[in-house]
């Protein structure tokens, strides 16, 4: 008989396990070497070559994750988007980049390119349309983000990676807000899958850390550039990240099913405005994120009505953290123009549709009458803050 593909949560749990052979242990042991013997001239390991025992095998779990041959650990998302594009980048060339996107990314691109004659065009919107009208002939990527930070928006990712491949231009994406448990884009065609594993792959607040999955060839190529640059993970938070993956796909589906309440629960609110969640019918690409994600996933952000003020809401809140970053089993809230957005200037931010109304809130694994009940009170003291009254 065959052998079957291992399912999820079998990957999360055992793929990528080094086997303990001295003590049979039931976890893989870290390996914190940064000298190892020759086994032959060729195989030189050395933790900035990212091939230490522990970051060889919990790229094998990566790769099986996301569906790809290979995959390279590196110590923050920034580091594994910056090896990505450097890699694939050089002078006179030229990145077609999706308008709605992570500020971090936006930020590299837009300071650190010019000093390496890189060019770069924002899209206008994420539509096809909008990324065939962006490519110049010296076009060499074309990068996107979906669900994207902060808006939730949805781009087509076949049509992406089939727009990309008919103009022999490789396609990336940064799949961070989906999880590989929710979307797996080298299945639609995309080359090169990149994660801020410190999100839903640590999914403990505890980790910096980032991954990128491809083929074999693209992976090696990688390799060969990141090396000089010096982004690696160490061996004791590799180590951790394993431990963190074995309960990705438990922790995700949670977040999906609390994330898909929240949303409705607040949709149905008198106090807020407005609600982007790709897992809502009154989303506008719903159709495409249901044809393209296996769960719509932990993020969503929202405007409260005009008159009830972001800041002094979040505040307010006794369980949820009004805190940075994303993805952990914790609920967290915070207002991008003041956070992952701040370095975008206000017309940008206008032009994309970031208000400071806008709070990104990021879904954790609470019982969810809890979360409810905590949003509730905490829109009820802002009224009485800020003296609105019925
Ligand atoms: N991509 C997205 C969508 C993010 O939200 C972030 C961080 O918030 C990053 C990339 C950067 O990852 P890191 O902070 O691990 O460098």
């Amino acid at each position: 008989m065959a052998k079957k593909a291992y399912g999820l949560n079998t990957i999360c749990t055992h793929i990528g396990e080094i086997q303990d052979e001295q003590f049979k242990g039931s976890v893989s042991p870290i390996y914190m070497s940064t000298s190892y013997q020759f086994e032959d001239v060729d195989i030189k390991r050395y933790p900035r070559y990212f091939n230490t025992p522990n970051q060889e095998f919990l790229a094998k779990k990566m790769a099986a994750l996301e569906h790809a041959e290979a995959a390279l650990i590196f110590g923050s998302g920034m580091a594994a988007l910056s090896a990505m594009f450097l890699t694939f980048l050089k002078k006179g060339d030229h990145l077609v980049v999706q308008n709605t996107l992570y500020g971090g990314a936006s930020n590299f691109i837009k300071e650190e390119f010019p000093k390496y004659g890189i060019e770069f065009t924002f899209t206008d919107g994420y539509q096809i349309s909008d990324f065939e009208r962006a490519i110049q002939p010296n076009t060499k990527v074309i990068h996107i983000e979906t669900p994207s930070n902060p808006l939730l928006t949805i781009t087509d990712i076949k049509g992406v990676a089939e727009l990309a491949k008919s103009k022999g231009i490789l396609s990336t994406i940064d799949n961070t807000f989906a999880s590989p448990v929710n979307q797996n884009p080298i299945d639609f065609g995309i080359d090169v899958v990149m994660h801020s594993a410190t999100k839903y792959i640590g999914g403990h607040s505890d980790i910096l850390a980032g991954v990128l999955m491809a083929s074999e060839d693209i992976i090696n190529r990688v390799w060969h550039v990141a090396r000089n640059y010096g982004g690696s993970l160490s061996d004791m938070t590799v180590w951790l990240l394993e431990r963190s993956i074995k309960t990705l796909g438990l922790r995700v589906k949670a977040q999906n099913r609390n994330a898909k309440k929240m949303a409705r629960f607040l949709e149905n609110h008198d106090d807020v405005k407005s609600v982007n969640y790709p897992g809502l019918k009154s989303h506008p690409d719903y159709a495409l994120a249901k044809s393209q994600m296996k769960g719509f996933g932990g993020m969503m952000s929202f405007e409260l009505r005009e008159g009830l003020d972001a800041s002094i809401f979040q505040k307010q809140l006794q369980l949820i953290k009004s805190s940075m970053s994303l993805a952990g089993v914790e609920s967290t809230m915070l207002s991008p123009h003041l956070t992952s957005h701040a370095l975008l200037t206000q017309e940008e931010r206008d032009k994309v549709g970031i208000s400071n109304q806008l709070i990104r809130f990021s879904v954790g694994i609470e019982s969810k009458n809890d979360l409810i009940h905590d949003i509730e009170q905490a829109i009820q003291r802002t009224k009485e803050l800020v003296q609105v009254y019925m």
